[in-house]
């Protein structure tokens, strides 16, 4: 069967590789598939002129899912094990990456669903313990954090406490008393996504978005006995930049002061990623950007994670598609 199980370490990435269907418009212009998932864990570069491109015909990972394949099999079998560490105290960061329209909000959305469902269902099952599940989203834009549960544009500070690490200050924290309710605040966030979007072209593109699932947890028969045995861990769900940014970021002249400046987070989460999945011998940087200061909790360490790479099957985007399975390789 398909190891999702991290194999012989818990702190190995599991990373896995999603192509969406082509869509209409590229279906209308007669853009070419080029990729093909051959198996459960290989994808391959089936284009003829590969042999001139110089580029690896077949690339292996976790998992990869073609365009046939449901977000709930992506969920299932991509990130499902990580996210649901959270019951066991156990925090976990699972990350969409790829190009713009490439998909990466598309199966955040239904990774962060499903997940809820299924802690929903645990919380039920488990009623010997106390529960509360609390949700929060920010939204990291030019290295600004804004709270997306929040009509205040001001920016968040990032505070260093000596216990919890870096929290962001007044974030907006909401008890979730069901799914329906999650809907809702995913709709919220959405719409605070759009407003920034049409303030500042291209915004979403440029933004990375976190969304924060926080379970507590503590043993009914301890509850007001002084005696305690909570346990507190968090998931988040981040949907990146597009990855067209970073890219754009490495590229020589002008270009890099600007692109540099709007792409810290991910270029520093490029980098962190590397040293994490070679075993992170020597220093980390994750003090470098916003995002991987939030995240350090939940990167690393003890912390599982799980990073679901998202690629256009189309010709037309063919430089973009080589570049995230670049990524998704050092990632591994
Ligand atoms: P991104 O967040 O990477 O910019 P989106 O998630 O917004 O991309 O996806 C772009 C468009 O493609 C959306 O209309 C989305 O509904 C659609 N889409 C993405 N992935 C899939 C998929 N696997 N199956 C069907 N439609 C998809
Ligand atoms: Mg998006």
């Amino acid at each position: 069967g398909v190891d999702v199980g991290g194999g012989g370490g818990k702190e190995r990435i599991l990373v896995s590789v999603r192509l969406r269907p082509l869509n209409e418009k590229e279906i209308a212009r007669n853009d070419l598939c080029d990729w093909e998932c051959i198996n459960d864990t290989s994808i391959i570069f089936r284009n003829s002129l590969r042999e001139r491109s110089g580029f690896p015909i077949a690339y292996t990972f976790d998992r990869v899912f073609g365009g046939e394949c449901n977000s709930k099999q992506v969920y299932e079998e991509a990130a499902r094990e990580v996210a649901l560490s959270v019951v066991s105290g156990i925090n976990s960061t699972i990350f969409a990456y790829g190009q713009t329209s490439s998909g990466k909000t598309y199966t955040m959305t239904g990774i962060t669903e499903y997940t809820v469902v299924d802690i929903f269902d645990y919380m039920q099952a488990h009623e010997e313990r106390a529960f509360v599940l609390k949700f929060s989203a920010i939204e990291i834009y030019n290295e600004a954090v804004k709270d997306l549960l929040s009509n205040d544009n001001t920016p968040l500070r990032l505070l260093d406490d000596p216990e919890r690490g870096t929290i962001v200050e007044k974030l907006t924290e909401v008890t979730l008393r069901d799914w329906s309710h999650l809907k809702e605040l995913l709709l919220v966030c959405a719409a605070q996504r759009k407003i920034g979007e049409t303030l500042l072209n291209e915004m979403s593109s440029r933004s990375h978005q976190i969304i924060k699932l926080t379970i507590e947890s503590s043993a009914r028969e301890f509850l007001g006995k002084g005696k305690s045995s909570s346990l507190v861990a968090s998931v988040n769900f981040v949907d990146l930049a597009g990855s067209e940014r970073a890219s754009q970021a490495l590229s020589a002249g002008s270009r890099l002061k600007e692109g540099c400046h709007i792409n810290r987070s991910l270029l520093t989460l490029g980098t962190v990623i590397r040293k994490l999945s070679k075993g992170r011998h020597g220093h980390v940087p994750y003090r470098d950007s916003k995002l991987t200061r939030i995240l350090q909790p939940s990167l690393g360490g003890n912390a599982r994670t799980a990073i679901i790479c998202t690629m256009c099957p189309a010709r037309s985007h063919l430089e973009q598609s080589r570049n995230t399975l670049l990524f998704a390789s050092c990632a591994k």
